[in-house]
C-alpha cells in the first residue's frame, strides 16, 4: 500500500516553469500550499540516474533535504523510436546550447534532421513522478503517451517538444491543444492520476 499524503505544504522539485505550472494546475483541487524549488532557491541536483524514476527520486529527495518539506519531482522526456528512444532522459540536455541556455527550436530541428519524424506510436513522452517525504519515504509513478513526431512544428501552447508531438488518435500537437485537453491525456497526467489514486484522498 502506498503512503497517503496528508501534509499541508508541498514543494514542486523543479526549476522548469512549464512543468511547475502544469503540476500546480493538476494539484489545484487540493488545498495544498505549493512552493517550487526555484522560488525557494533550492539547488538542482545532478541527474545521474539511468532511468526517469531514478532521476525523479534524486530531484524529490534533494528538495526534501533542502526544505524539510515533502517534495514532488517530475523527470520526463521525449523519445523517438528511429533514434533508439533518444533523447529520452537526456531531453533537456539535448536542447542545451554551449552556454547552457535551452533552445527547443534548435533541438526539434536536430531531431528532424536526424530522421526522427515517423508514424503513429513511433514517438512518446514519459513522465516519472516521485513523491518524497522528509523521513526518506518515497513513492514513484510512471506515465507514457505515444504518438508521432511531425514536421514542421505547430502550435504555441505547452513547452519543450510539444509542437512536434501529435498523440495517437489525434490530429493536433500538444502545443495546439488547450492545457485542459493536454492534461487529460499527457504522460504527466497519466502518472499524476496514479499518484492521486494511490496517495491522495478525494479533494474536499
Ligand atoms: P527534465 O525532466 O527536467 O530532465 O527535462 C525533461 C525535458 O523533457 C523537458 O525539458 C522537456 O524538454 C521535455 N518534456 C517533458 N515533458 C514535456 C511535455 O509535456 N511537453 C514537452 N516537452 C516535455
Amino acid at each position: 500500500m502506498a503512503r497517503r499524503f496528508t501534509d499541508k505544504q508541498l514543494v514542486i522539485a523543479s526549476h522548469n516553469a512549464g512543468k511547475v505550472r502544469e503540476i500546480a494546475d493538476l494539484l489545484a483541487p487540493w488545498s495544498i500550499e505549493v512552493h517550487s524549488a526555484g522560488d525557494l532557491g533550492l539547488p538542482e541536483p545532478e541527474e545521474t540516474g539511468t532511468t526517469f524514476a531514478e532521476n525523479a527520486i534524486l530531484k524529490a529527495r534533494a528538495s526534501t533535504a533542502g526544505s524539510g518539506l515533502a517534495a514532488l519531482a517530475d523527470d520526463s522526456g521525449f523519445s523517438v523510436a528511429a533514434l533508439g528512444g533518444a533523447p529520452g532522459i537526456h531531453a533537456a540536455r539535448f536542447a542545451e546550447r554551449e552556454d547552457g541556455a535551452r533552445d527547443f527550436d534548435w533541438a526539434m530541428e536536430r531531431l528532424h534532421e536526424a530522421g526522427a519524424d515517423a508514424g503513429d506510436d513511433q514517438a512518446w513522452f514519459t513522465c516519472a513522478l516521485a513523491l518524497a517525504w522528509p523521513d526518506g519515504h518515497v513513492e514513484v509513478f510512471e506515465g507514457r503517451v505515444k504518438g508521432r513526431m511531425i514536421w514542421p512544428p505547430r502550435g504555441t501552447m505547452g513547452f519543450g517538444y510539444d509542437p512536434i508531438f501529435v498523440p495517437t488518435g489525434h490530429e493536433v500537437t500538444f502545443a495546439e491543444m488547450e492545457p485542459d485537453a493536454k492534461h487529460t491525456m499527457s504522460h504527466r497526467a497519466i502518472a499524476f492520476r496514479d499518484l492521486i489514486d494511490a496517495c491522495f484522498d478525494p479533494p474536499a
